[in-house]
């Protein structure tokens, strides 16, 4: 964040005591551990904040301090649009384009009040007010957060273990513990610091990957022995989950995710798609390892983007012509996919 973005914020934020923050539809750790961080922070000097978010997050966040303040959408949409007109200033953290928060998107857009991005995604849109992005050599938006917090005014003062503990949650989970978009030395320095307020990192990690049910632990055994294609002639493999299979499973939201990445652990696979089917749409995600561009492949071809070598969409055909039109895709981009 520049020196004039800096003093921008702190001048608004000075001016304004009522706070929104925004996360996107189905937030993950990063998301909701930056709004959380964030929300405290700003309550310690005496802001009053709202967290709104379009939908629920998922059970193995539930734990996380202040969660149970967040707002949800989808259940509480007449208070999500009192608390955005009541609000002062809105902070959006973890989305860089406002088609990425559901059914808030027209309340936020049009609020007349400043708007501030916190995000790591790449190809912001313009219009937020002031933006904090920053999508080269960073983890998350977490880590954007800890350096926001850092540069306001006595920041380092403010931050607390409970603060520290919603960051390294984004850290982890944006970075699947710490294997992937970490290769920054600024990302551990976060890390180093964050450990300073007395976190404790091994009982976090439990709190949120051994946290699953016995019917999601089965779920993936079906995905792999089941609904798993490896495409050897693409370096490319795919997992699809029928509404049936979701049923099957009991299904809970948060379930799915991670599931992608054992797709992408097959040593020949260069590039993995999760397929799964929702009521009016199938989800895609997509992982890549090295040169292969998924954020261009989703903007492209699934109306949806993220990063480099992780991305998601959506596909509004039934689940066999999405995978037919997956596949011949494929051919397009062999080249691409195979030449590393
Ligand atoms: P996931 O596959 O875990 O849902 O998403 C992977 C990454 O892609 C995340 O960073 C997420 O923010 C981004 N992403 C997922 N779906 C969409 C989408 O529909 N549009 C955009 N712009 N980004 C997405
Ligand atoms: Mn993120």
């Amino acid at each position: 964040m520049n020196k004039k973005d800096i003093l921008g914020v702190k001048q608004l934020l000075s001016q304004r005591k009522e706070v929104a923050i925004i996360v996107h539809y189905n937030p993950d750790g990063d998301a909701i551990g930056a709004a959380l961080a964030l929300q405290i922070y700003l309550k310690q000097h005496g802001h009053s904040v709202s967290i709104l978010s379009p939908n629920h997050y998922p059970d193995f966040l539930e734990w996380m301090p202040q969660s149970n303040t967040i707002i949800h959408a989808n259940n509480n949409f007449d208070l999500c649009v009192k608390k955005i007109q009541a609000s002062e200033i809105i902070f959006c953290v973890d989305f860089n384009q406002f088609n990425r928060i559901g059914i808030l998107e027209k309340t936020v857009e049009e609020a007349p009040i400043p708007k501030i991005m916190i995000d790591h995604h790449i190809s912001p849109d313009n219009s937020f007010d002031i933006m904090y992005s920053v999508p080269e050599k960073t983890s998350s938006t977490c880590e954007l957060v800890y350096n926001f917090i850092v540069n306001m005014l006595n920041g380092k003062t403010f931050m607390n273990k409970q603060i520290a503990e919603c960051l390294y949650v984004g850290i982890i989970t944006d970075t699947g513990s710490l294997s992937y978009s970490c290769n920054n030395e600024s990302t551990y320095h976060v890390l180093k610091n964050l450990f300073k307020y007395g976190i404790d990192g091994e009982d976090i990690h439990r709190k949120v990957y051994d946290n699953y049910s016995e019917s999601r632990v089965r779920l993936l055994g079906h995905c792999l022995t089941k609904r798993l294609t490896v495409l050897n002639e693409y370096a490319t493999s795919f997992i699809y989950l029928t509404k049936e299979d979701l049923a099957k499973y009991d299904y809970r939201q948060g379930d799915i995710e991670g599931i992608v990445n054992y797709g992408l652990s097959i040593k020949t696979v260069r590039f993995t798609a999760l397929f799964s089917e929702r009521d009016d749409r199938i989800r895609v995600s997509f992982r890549s390892k090295g040169n292969f561009d998924v954020d261009e492949f989703a903007r492209t071809h699934y109306k949806g983007g993220g990063h480099k070598n992780a991305s998601g969409g959506n596909s509004y055909k039934t689940m066999s012509e999405t995978i037919e039109e997956f596949k011949s895709l494929l051919k397009q981009y062999k080249f691409q996919i195979t030449n590393f």
